[in-house]
């Protein structure tokens, strides 16, 4: 595998702007004679192939919703970043660069994340030329908050459904298109495997998830959008039918997966409240800017929190990190909660908790200016925990949230398998080891918007590709084993539900590959999930049959997927002997337990090569060079 990131010469300033005038044009006449297929209508697939479409292309979308509207970004709820600097605050591109990179610990390419900066500032402007409604202040600027990791406010918001908001826009965009005949929609339509001809990506194989059909379709290039992967520990804040499918079965057809220990724990969700639950709820970061976090000074307090006097609550990121206070980014914010409740701090029924108290907030700015605020914030938490929190402390907890891992991408978002791009999430991002609050929807629209449609364009020119139809035996060996496969899912009729094997990994996964991590619990899980492993394709049992809907067969085979790419988190988190942003080594840290980086060893992109079903995968390295900023120990003292 060659990991060639094909990053333009030149200063990092100009290098977006010189590699567009240097990339070959598809000419306008020519475009439309190109078919390409995008994966996902989230952000990223659904911004693409609108504006693919609107280049000229041909474009057939897939997604397994029954709308495209239901994309799992619609639940995205805080805002997205842009460095407008309308708030006169300081902030510029290189600022926006420079949090990013230093956010995610300097394990990202400088170059990929200095263009994300310079396009942030085309997003708001297309998004509000779409009518997407911001929040505005009363003179009608748009407004802005303050998120993790920034001492700026640069976060555009819309109340908090800033997703969904920015989702109706792309859709518009969408169904525009598929009105003039260039976007064709196949909704509920499962993407199961890509087709390989002659070394490039030429198709996908679905399943029709209403009749059962299995049928390949053909292009001349393909996107995938499919987003993330936070639901491999079971419990995260994503919705429950989030997946690895798409990536994982594109990792085994040859494209490289960047990264995959990196997963993102956000501080700020409601507790998990026992084993009945299949879901963790996000509380928004955006409560970060006027809640304050704490708990109880003395160990097992168990006084309701509005009982508790001022003199005897323990502010501690105001404490710990008095420059950024409750405002720290997000893999600081989780581990120190994690800390304090493993140190008898926690509260709530299962010690698993910290309060984030409006009481504050409430007296600065009333009542009604924290309900025109976070409103819906609130009130979803209060129909989930029945707690008022107005009058008590809201309880949260870290969870799984975003995965940073995801497959390699060159400056042009290719894979390593040629022909297949990949974007938004479901790459291994501009984020490096950590996310900093409100720039996935910024990194989902960049690419969908502004970069892959321009680059997809370099790729088609060069190519050149032959005619191919559904009878190439290519095509067909994948449809055969796509079938195969289905079949052998199908006929599992063991003992034990899909659900509970996926249930004991996530808990696996959660304990020895989440919020921190060591060797020894490492090699315990990599002993761990073969077994589970055999135990899915031994004991599990699948209802129904094939020829119609049957979510215990989607089911079954993305938990089938998740337990081979289980094993690949651990392995790569074992490889890293390090800590850097989310990923925390507990034999690397300094002795205030922060993160300790090995930046002679480390300072490099892990790619992973998928080498046959019983065989190790390979590693490989993108080495990170960092011209324009010098890699410092992140601080947010
Ligand atoms: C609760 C929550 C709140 C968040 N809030 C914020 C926020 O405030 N700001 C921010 O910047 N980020 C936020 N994020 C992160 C952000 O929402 C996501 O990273 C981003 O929206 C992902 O967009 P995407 O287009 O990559 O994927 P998605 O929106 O997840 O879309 C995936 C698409 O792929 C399709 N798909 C997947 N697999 C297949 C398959 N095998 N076959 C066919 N179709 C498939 C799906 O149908 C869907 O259309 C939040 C995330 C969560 C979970």
């Amino acid at each position: 595998m060659r990991l060639d990131a094909r990053v333009p010469a030149g200063p990092l300033a100009h290098k977006w702007e010189r590699h567009q005038f240097e990339m070959k044009l598809v000419n306008p006449a020519n475009k439309r004679r190109h078919r390409v297929i995008v994966v996902g209508t989230g952000l990223a697939g659904g911004s693409a192939a609108a504006t693919m479409a609107e280049l000229g292309y041909e474009v057939e979308s897939f997604f397994f919703h029954d709308s495209a509207r239901r994309a799992h970004s619609i639940a995205a709820q805080g805002g997205i970043n842009a460095a407008k600097n309308y708030q006169n605050d300081g902030d510029s591109v290189f600022r926006l660069f420079y949090d990013t990179i230093k956010g995610g610990d300097f394990r990202s390419r400088e170059a990929n994340v200095y263009r994300l900066a310079d396009v942030s500032l085309a997003i708001i402007d297309q998004a509000v030329a779409q009518g997407v409604p911001f929040a505005r202040e009363y003179g009608g600027h748009l407004a802005n908050r303050s998120f993790g990791g920034a001492q700026v406010s640069r976060t555009f918001y819309a109340r908090g459904q800033t997703g969904q908001q920015l989702l109706l826009g792309v859709y518009q965009a969408l169904e525009r298109q598929v009105r003039a005949g260039k976007v064709h929609t196949h909704a509920r339509h499962e993407m199961l495997d890509v087709i390989v001809v002659e070394g490039r990506a030429r198709g996908i194989v679905t399943r029709d998830l209403v009749t059962g059909e299995v049928r390949p379709w053909l292009a001349d290039a393909v996107v995938l959008g499919t987003g993330g992967y936070s639901n491999v520990f079971y419990l995260s804040t994503n919705a429950m039918k989030c997946n690895a499918t798409a990536i994982w079965r594109a990792y085994r057809r040859g494209a490289g997966f960047a990264n995959p220990c990196y997963t993102q724990i956000h501080p700020t969700a409601i507790p998990e409240s026992g084993e009945h639950q299949s879901k963790l709820t996000l509380m928004s970061e955006s409560l970060r800017n006027d809640g304050r976090i704490w708990v109880p000074k003395a160990k097992g307090d168990g006084r309701p929190g509005n009982e508790i006097p001022e003199e005897e609550r323990d502010y501690y990121l105001e404490r710990m990190y008095p420059a950024f206070g409750n405002l720290v980014p997000r893999d600081l914010a989780s581990r120190r909660a994690k800390d304090l409740c493993d140190d008898g701090h926690g509260v709530g029924p299962t010690g698993r908790g910290v309060y984030l108290d409006f009481a504050d907030a409430i007296e600065r700015m009333g009542r009604e200016g924290v309900e025109e605020r976070y409103g819906n914030l609130f009130e979803m938490y209060e129909r989930i925990t029945g707690e008022d929190p107005y009058r008590v402390p809201m309880r949260i907890y870290p969870a799984p949230h975003y995965t940073m891992g995801g497959l390699w991408v060159d400056y042009n978002l290719m894979s390593t398998l040629p022909g297949l791009h990949v974007i938004g999430e479901a790459n291994f991002s501009d984020h490096g080891a950590n996310r900093l609050g409100a720039s996935a929807l910024m990194q989902g629209l960049a690419d969908g918007y502004f970069v892959l449609p321009l680059t997809i364009g370099d790729y088609l020119a060069h190519g050149e590709l032959p005619d191919i139809d559904a009878d190439h035996p290519a095509v067909r060996a994948v449809v055969d084993g796509v079938s195969e496969r289905l079949d052998r899912l199908a006929a599992l009729d063991g003992s034990r539900t899909v659900d509970s094997i996926h249930r004991e990994l996530g808990r696996l996964l959660w304990d020895r590959c989440g919020m921190s991590r060591s060797a020894a619990g490492l090699r315990e899980a990599l002993e761990r999930i073969p077994e589970l492993k055999q135990e899915f394709w031994e004991n599990a049992k699948v209802v129904g049959s094939e020829l119609g809907i049957n979510e215990s067969l989607e089911k079954a085979g993305r938990v089938a997927d998740f337990l081979e790419l289980g094993d690949l988190m651990c392995r790569d988190a074992l490889a890293r002997e390090e800590s850097c942003g989310a990923h925390f080594r507990e034999e690397y840290q300094t002795p205030e337990g922060e993160a300790r980086r090995d930046d002679e060893s480390f300072t490099h992109v892990t790619v992973w090569e998928y080498a046959g079903p019983e065989t190790d995968p390979v590693e490989h390295r993108e080495p990170l060079e960092f011209e324009s900023v010098s890699l410092s120990r992140r601080s947010y003292k």
